[in-house]
């Protein structure tokens, strides 16, 4: 059967061209990028030139880029490193937004469970964005860190995290703020980071056509932040362990394929226009976010009175990947978080699905994948 993949927010698949080049890089430079010996040192410049493009991306410095597991490592890092600070009479107060990612979510939650932090939950407006009134009322001196979603992996909906690093700093100079970036990168023009006020950003390699399994953070210099992994040193003593460098060598070729190809997701907008221009023709569909308040590549959807089962079913037996969100441990759909926190009530926030396009993907696909919703909807008429 030949897969439509439309689940690129999940994860972007790589091409065997990418794959090769990653393959013809590394295969003469299989050290260990620690090693003082040639094929070290030749693994270790593979390493510092990925390091290099990823910080162009940015507008940073390389030194300001430490290579991780992945995003969730990132994230996880800077959430505990934050806590672990020196807070003396403060209790400290942890903000982050009901869209958070889970690995926001739940390592804060596991934060406050122990005692280390309160950690308070910004809601979301209607058109998917943190409420900025109620997010900057609550930076006082106790606030110790911000944790925010840039662009949202399921709307698309991106937050404008530089004006709300500049407000929050001006509340409280010293708070720490950490953006969750995973899904921006090669979507959003993100070359002014590196001069904001913004402390730390988590990235994912698998987000945009790389390996699985390597991401990195990038801090700011000056701040400080104390390793989550200690061992060998690696990462100028920030990140022990020995790099993933087939990974950070994926990594570095595809964050340079995304600066210098702006428009590499050129087809994955059409075909996400031409996919939502079928949905508004259907009485049935509702969209939750319009396309123009997105990046343009994702569309999360339900379709009113139809139970989300029955278009899973239908798109699994076409051969169509798509996002089915949550369940719980039983398997039983749960509401979503984000479109709950966003005013869209628990049926529609049960039974939404979201279809996101990368690279790859073409009008006739999304034309495909519209006729099976139709049929869907057809079929319980
Ligand atoms: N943050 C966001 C917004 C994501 O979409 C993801 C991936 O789903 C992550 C973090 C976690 O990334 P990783 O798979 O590299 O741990």
């Amino acid at each position: 059967m030949d897969f439509i993949y439309a689940d690129v927010n999940a994860t972007h698949p790589c091409s065997k061209e990418h794959l090769m080049q990653v393959w013809d890089m590394l295969q003469p430079n299989q050290g260990n990028p620690s090693s003082i010996h040639p094929l070290g040192r030749r693994a270790r410049l593979l390493v510092e030139r990925s390091r290099r493009s990823i910080a162009e991306c940015i507008g940073a410095q390389a030194r300001e880029i430490f290579f991780t597991s992945c995003a969730t490592e990132s994230n996880n890092w800077v959430l505990q490193a934050v806590c672990a600070r020196p807070f003396f009479e403060k209790r400290p107060k942890l903000l982050i937004s009901a869209g958070e990612h889970s690995s926001i979510r739940v390592p804060a939650a596991a934060l406050e469970k122990k005692g280390l932090c309160e950690v308070v939950s910004i809601g979301l407006q209607r058109n998917g964005q943190v409420d900025e009134e109620a997010l900057l009322a609550q930076v006082d001196q106790n606030c110790v860190g911000i944790f925010l979603i840039h662009t949202h992996n399921e709307t698309g909906v991106v937050n404008d995290v530089e004006s709300l690093a500049i407000e929050a700093k001006k509340r409280n100079p010293d708070v720490w703020f950490h953006i969750d970036a995973v899904q921006s990168l090669g979507k959003v023009e993100l070359r002014s980071l590196g001069g904001s006020f913004i402390d730390s950003v988590s990235f994912s390699a698998h987000k945009i056509g790389g390996l699985q399994g390597v991401g990195c953070l990038y801090k700011k210099e000056g701040r400080m932040l104390s390793p989550l992994l200690l061992g060998g040193g690696q990462e100028r003593a920030l990140r022990s362990g020995t790099q993933n460098v087939a990974g950070i060598v994926s990594f570095g070729l595809r964050a340079a394929h995304v600066l210098h190809h702006p428009d590499w997701l050129g087809s994955a907008k059409l075909a996400t226009q031409r996919f939502q221009r079928r949905l508004q023709k259907m009485p049935h569909a509702r969209i939750h976010v319009s396309l123009t308040e997105t990046v343009g590549t994702v569309t999360f959807f339900c379709l009113e009175g139809i139970p989300r089962e029955r278009l899973l079913v239908a798109f699994e037996q076409a051969g169509i990947c798509v996002s089915a969100g949550s369940a719980c441990g039983s398997g039983t759909p749960v509401p979503n978080p984000t479109l709950l926190a966003m005013g869209i009530d628990a049926w529609a926030a049960t039974h939404s699905v979201r279809v996101s396009f990368g690279e790859a993907n073409r009008e006739a696909e999304a034309d495909r994948m519209a006729d099976i919703v139709e049929k869907a909807v057809f079929a319980v008429k």
